[in-house]
């Protein structure tokens, strides 16, 4: 069975992204190669951040292995947060971060957004992309309790929902994360 180390450390991703690949490739953490790096983030876009991911992999250690990168762009905001959505207010506090995209959206008609994902992989010397989104709009307050990040704020378009108040089981079947996540296991299934 082939190997492949995804660039992360969380073990849910992880098991996912396994469930559906199935088992013609074996996938391994960050912390299963025993890798401790900070790998850096310093791109503009979520391309360059993915692809940082498993350039820094391909060259310490030669792996075939893939990375993704995620966050939310706000039309009125010029695609902000973006790359920066982790740490938008400076800090990693989402009820800072939150805070801050809805004060700068205070009284502002277009409320158009969508989540982002792009997963770069490396394969056999070739580069490969998938890319994941969801269209919707940031609501005026916070909405449910469950997921991360800005969930509480979006609704994906067709739902009248927030990411917060859906299961997880919802928001993973429409979700950036498992489009972008379904193309590249589509992609491995048939390599
Ligand atoms: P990552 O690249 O998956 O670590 O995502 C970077 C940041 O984007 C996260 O820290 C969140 O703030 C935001 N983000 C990414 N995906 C989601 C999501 O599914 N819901 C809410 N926020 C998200």
């Amino acid at each position: 069975m082939l190997e492949l180390v995804f660039a992360t450390n969380n073990a849910h991703k992880l098991q996912e992204v396994q469930a559906i690949i199935e088992d013609k490739f074996f996938l391994k953490s960050l912390a299963d190669i025993g890798c401790t790096d900070d790998i850096p983030e310093t791109g503009t876009t979520f391309f360059e951040n993915a692809k940082q991911k498993t350039d820094f992999l391909v060259n310490k250690y030669g792996f075939f292995c893939f990375g993704d990168d995620s966050g939310l762009e706000i039309d009125a905001l010029n695609g902000e947060p973006g790359v920066y959505s982790a740490r938008y207010s400076g800090t990693r506090d989402m009820d800072k971060n939150i805070g801050l995209v809805l004060s700068k959206l205070r009284g502002v008609t277009n409320r158009a957004a969508r989540f982002k994902t792009v997963i770069s992989l490396y394969l056999n010397e070739q580069q490969y992309f998938f890319e994941g989104s969801i269209e919707g709009v940031i609501i005026d307050r916070l909405r449910g309790t469950s997921g991360f990040g800005y969930d509480p704020i979006f609704i994906p378009d067709g739902h009248d929902q927030t990411f917060a108040e859906m299961s997880a089981e919802q928001k993973n079947s429409i979700s950036h994360r498992a489009i972008a996540v379904q193309k590249l296991a589509d992609f491995l299934k048939h390599f």
